[in-house]
């Protein structure tokens, strides 16, 4: 305990910052979509802020092109599976952090898994895989922060699918222009998209700071510039009417 006091010494000296913000990270459970450019990142920042446990589901194993991005593997990992090394890696890295690592595609027999956790983290590459997660945060009423990026610009997006906007409502139809094989990616602006997922996480699960619900923010790399809107619910969203 001792050990976790000190790991978060500058972290509790935030203004306003309580035992009973890092109490909430320590029993919390995320569930996160995808551990590569953006979802390694949010990884590493919620072990090393506190959250108790981290479900990570990704499926693969690890190819040269994914290292211009994906912080959590290693060269010594090609051939491997990413997921699995996400896991040792971030064990070696904060020892407190309760990691449970899926190889898989997101599928409907995760639910429980969805039912079990505080947050899910939606840091997928496709518009299957992410419109599925969607309607099991839906069913089971859990928070869901989206995180997206493409080339130069990046995007998050705090989702509460039950009771607010969910990701059916903000791209029904997916998005075409999105091909999860051949997409540009600027490492860093991975990484930026990743930090500001995890400190919407964070602030969701502590309860630090200000709601940022049903709030888009987009970030431009040419720039450095960010925009900030509201997102609402779609009238005729499919995933809102069924489920
Ligand atoms: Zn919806």
């Amino acid at each position: 305990m001792e050990r976790v006091e000190a790991l978060l010494e500058r972290q509790s000296t935030l203004p306003g910052w309580t035992a009973e913000h890092q109490g909430r990270l320590a029993k919390s459970q995320v569930f996160l979509a995808g551990i590569g450019g953006v979802g390694g990142v949010v990884a590493q920042y919620l072990a090393m802020g506190g959250v108790g446990t981290l479900v990570l589901v990704h499926s693969g194993d690890l190819e040269l092109p994914d290292l211009n991005r994906q912080t959590l593997m290693e060269r010594s990992g090609l051939g491997k599976s990413r997921v699995a090394q996400a896991s040792e890696r971030l064990s070696r890295q904060v020892p407190e952090c309760r990691v449970i690592a899926i190889d898989s595609r997101i599928s409907p027999w995760m639910e429980s898994l969805v039912a079990s956790s505080d947050l899910l983290i939606d840091a997928r590459t496709n518009f299957e895989e992410r419109f599925l997660l969607n309607r099991m945060a839906r069913k089971a009423e859990k928070p869901l922060v989206f995180a997206a990026m493409n080339g130069m610009e990046g995007m998050v997006v705090p989702l509460r699918p039950g009771s607010g906007p969910c990701l059916e409502c903000l791209f029904p139809e997916g998005d075409p222009e999105w091909d999860p094989l051949g997409f540009p990616v600027l490492g860093a602006i991975s990484g930026a998209v990743g930090a500001m997922a995890a400190v919407l996480a964070l602030r969701i699960l502590s309860g630090y700071g200000h709601g940022a619900e049903d709030r888009m923010t987009v970030f431009e790399g040419m720039d450095l510039s960010t925009r900030s809107f509201r997102v609402k619910r779609g009238r005729h969203c499919k995933a809102c009417r069924e489920s």
